[in-house]
């Protein structure tokens, strides 16, 4: 088959490789689109350790099954899918307990980390296990529904912390994640939805993705803006989606008293905390991390229109593409969001 391979940091070229073997509780799934995550892009360059070559990456993908072992039940060759970029044992006392995200032998398909190598899904075909699988509806595209997984982490930690549709709600970061957790906020009831960023081009996609106010992070009026937004106590949830010192402040001093922050992006290996701030007002830190099991909720909000990812879809492109595109995108994007690559 066809992949496109890291064979070593910041190397990535089209290769013929051998087409993956199956177990007998896994299916071929022929790749009809995958998207390139901000993950893949840290990985490309070794800055994250987690994309150790040789490796085919690619966790966000969808396609048709090709065909499947003889254990599996469910699925049929021809059969529209996606998968859960977390492959989850099925059988630890995580799993058991429907945390797959926190599963003991947890592996992430396009991940080696020197505990497992898995190959991803930038390449014509990838196994995959029956228990991570989902259906597509027909209507719904695979280059859209390569995105499901994004949409997961955002129904995800939304999920953790459910606002009020009449709750104060703030979300720092406007990037792919930050837009769907807004636009799954929206679907929730969530009016009141102020958001904070530094470039105007998402500042104003998210407005039409459903904030009611936005503003820029870096001007100095934005910590008082945001309590005048939000009857002058602050918010009662915020939403971390970047995960850098300064982001993580504006979340904290942007709740009132007794409010909950829940944190999903993670840029920063470590932050400063204002730590009295938070004991002092008594706030709820919330980790949020991937998602366990939000899939059919999210085909469905897929399906319906209330999350809407065509906006975040910057390009879709053959794997060919993908070396080049990679390189793109590692000296800083000019602005593209989603990439999909169509091998
Ligand atoms: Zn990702
Ligand atoms: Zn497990």
């Amino acid at each position: 088959m066809k992949a496109m391979l890291l064979s070593e940091y910041k190397k990535l070229a089209i290769t013929e490789m051998p087409t993956p073997p199956i177990a007998d509780d896994e299916v071929l799934v022929r790749v009809r689109a995958c998207g390139i995550c901000g993950s893949d892009i840290h990985g490309y360059d070794g800055s994250t350790g987690r994309r150790i070559p040789p490796l085919v990456m690619g966790h966000e993908a969808a396609g048709e099954i090709e065909h499947v072992g003889a254990a599996v039940k469910e699925f049929r060759a021809g059969d529209r899918v996606t998968f859960d970029s977390t492959v989850s044992c099925g059988r630890c006392e995580y799993c058991k307990a429907g945390q797959i995200n926190l599963c003991d032998n947890r592996m992430v398909l396009g991940v080696s980390c020197g505990d497992y190598r898995r190959h991803g899904a930038f390449a014509e075909y990838v196994a995959v296990p029956e228990r991570i699988l989902y259906k597509l509806p027909a209507n719904l595209p695979f280059e859209r529904a390569a995105l499901i997984e994004a949409v997961s982490v955002a129904v995800h930690a939304v999920s953790l912390k459910v606002p009020a549709p009449s709750d104060q709600v703030l979300v720092v970061g406007c990037g792919m994640i930050g837009l769907l957790v807004i636009q799954v906020l929206r679907a929730k009831g969530c009016t009141n939805v102020t958001v904070v960023d530094v470039d105007a081009g998402r500042m104003a996609l998210a407005m039409t993705l459903g904030a009611a106010h936005a503003l820029n992070g870096k001007d100095p009026d934005t910590p008082a803006a945001i309590r005048k937004l939000t009857g002058d106590q602050g918010a009662d949830v915020a939403f971390e989606v970047v995960g850098s010192t300064e982001t993580i402040m504006t979340a904290i001093r942007g709740v009132r008293k007794g409010g909950t922050v829940v944190l999903i992006g993670n840029l920063k290996p470590k932050v400063d905390l204002p730590l009295q701030e938070v004991v002092s007002r008594q706030l709820t830190l919330l980790g949020s991390c991937a998602s366990s099991g939000e899939y059919p909720e999210c085909i469905d909000l897929l399906a319906s229109g209330a999350v809407d990812v065509r906006p975040l879809i910057s390009l879709t492109a053959p794997l060919e593409d993908g070396p080049g595109l990679f390189e793109r995108l590692h000296r800083g994007g000019e602005g593209l969001m989603k990439v999909v690559l169509q091998p």
